[in-house]
């Protein structure tokens, strides 16, 4: 971390840091809260071998102002928070560990919701479950959604026709030629999606059974390198494995007119975003197309516990916000990434405004 925590919560307006220690189950780990405006902060519980304490509390921190953005564009009443949790995956996933860290969130009295990230599986929320009833992200027969990479992929799509609307006058995706590079949990789901709205779709996985899967079962075209996908000749560039895959040697040399995809942080850099801006490519902002995933998993706080029809109404949304961060992003002329930043923005502003108001007139509210 470059810079003292304090000054770090300053510069991008953050309301705590909590650091938790339990040496008998070897547990160190970072709570960040960055904004309650909408709601309780939520966000994923990330564990990882971090190379210094600073780097760990730095990692919370980013993480959870980026969980504010995704809630406060998805439309969904909740903050931005994560946990971070010091230690290697592969050996340290204790249930001690994990139900002591729960003990934890459940000491902040529902401040902070956590649910799965990298590190962490189903499992580990179900330990903590045992402890608090502040974790989002469960099995189904725990009360949770179940299976949320279906809602992502719709919510990709979504977007997908939204930026093919800016690019090419047309959402239509028939006879579109579309690059999927992953195809794991989203990346299979979008396949079929967008198989059953008739696009041509190339896919690629550094898994080749997976390739061999939906050239069978959705007659895809397999490509032969997975990592040169990005430069493909192709409409629309969905990336659905890893971020950054917009680097300096990949943007320079697309050929798409259209990139909308589940990955997260797909842009190395905000300087790619500018540079995609300038070559007149329709970027769907990354947390914006991957939000279907969280509003699925979330509608179970909504009135009336989780009723899956409602949600997938919500994910389907997400090509409405896309077009309204896109009108955004021409009348003020700007890119899309940061169009998406000030959507958000404007959504916490509004709302902080309307509580000051309530307030104000002394109205209490459920
Ligand atoms: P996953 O692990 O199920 O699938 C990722 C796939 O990418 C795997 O099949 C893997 O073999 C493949 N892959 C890895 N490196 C590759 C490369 N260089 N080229 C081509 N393929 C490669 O993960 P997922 O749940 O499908 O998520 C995909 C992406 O979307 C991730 O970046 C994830 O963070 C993001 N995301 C997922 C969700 C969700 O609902 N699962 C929600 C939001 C964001």
């Amino acid at each position: 971390m470059e810079s003292t925590v304090f000054s770090y919560m300053e510069r991008y307006d953050y309301e705590n840091v909590f650091l938790c220690q339990d040496r008998s189950v070897g547990l160190k780990a970072v709570i960040a809260i960055h904004d309650t405006t909408l709601g309780p902060a939520t966000g994923g519980c990330r564990m990882w071998t971090y190379a210094s304490e600073g780097d760990a509390i730095e990692d919370a921190m980013r993480l959870a102002r980026g969980m504010t953005y995704k809630y406060a564009a998805a439309g969904v009443n909740l903050g931005g928070g994560k946990v971070v949790v010091i230690g290697d995956p592969r050996r340290e996933r204790s249930e001690a560990l994990f139900r002591s860290l729960g003990r934890f969130i459940h000491r902040l009295g529902g401040l902070y919701i956590t649910g799965e990230d990298v590190g962490t599986t189903l499992r580990e929320m179900e330990w903590m479950r045992m402890e608090t009833p502040y974790v989002i992200t469960l099995p189904a027969a725990w009360g949770g959604a179940g299976p949320i990479s279906g809602a992502t992929a719709l919510g990709v799509v979504e977007a997908m026709e939204a930026a093919c609307e800016e690019a090419f006058g047309t959402p239509d995706l028939h006879g579109r030629s579309v690059a999927v590079q992953g195809l794991g949990a989203v990346g299979y789901e979008a396949v079929r999606i967008l198989t059953e709205r008739g696009a041509k779709v190339f896919a690629g996985d550094i898994d080749d059974a997976k390739v061999r899967r939906v050239v069978a079962e959705y007659q895809a075209e397999a490509v032969a390198d997975p990592n040169a996908m990005a430069t493909l000749d192709v409409d629309v560039y969905c990336p659905c494995a890893l971020g950054a895959t917009l680097d300096d040697d990949t943007v320079p040399n697309l050929k798409c007119r259209v990139v909308a995809g589940s990955a997260n942080n797909q842009l190395k850099a905000e300087r790619h975003g500018d540079m995609i801006h300038a070559m007149g490519i329709a970027y769907a902002p990354d947390y914006i197309a991957n939000a279907g995933g969280t509003i699925f998993d979330t509608d179970r706080l909504l009135p009336g516990g989780m009723q899956p029809e409602r949600a997938m109404e919500n994910v389907r949304r997400i090509g409405e916000t896309t077009r309204k961060v896109f009108a955004l992003a021409r009348a003020e002329g700007i890119p899309t990434y940061l169009a998406a930043d000030r959507y958000a923005e404007e959504r916490i502003a509004a709302v902080a405004k309307s509580q000051a108001l309530r307030t104000a007139s002394g109205v209490r509210m459920g």
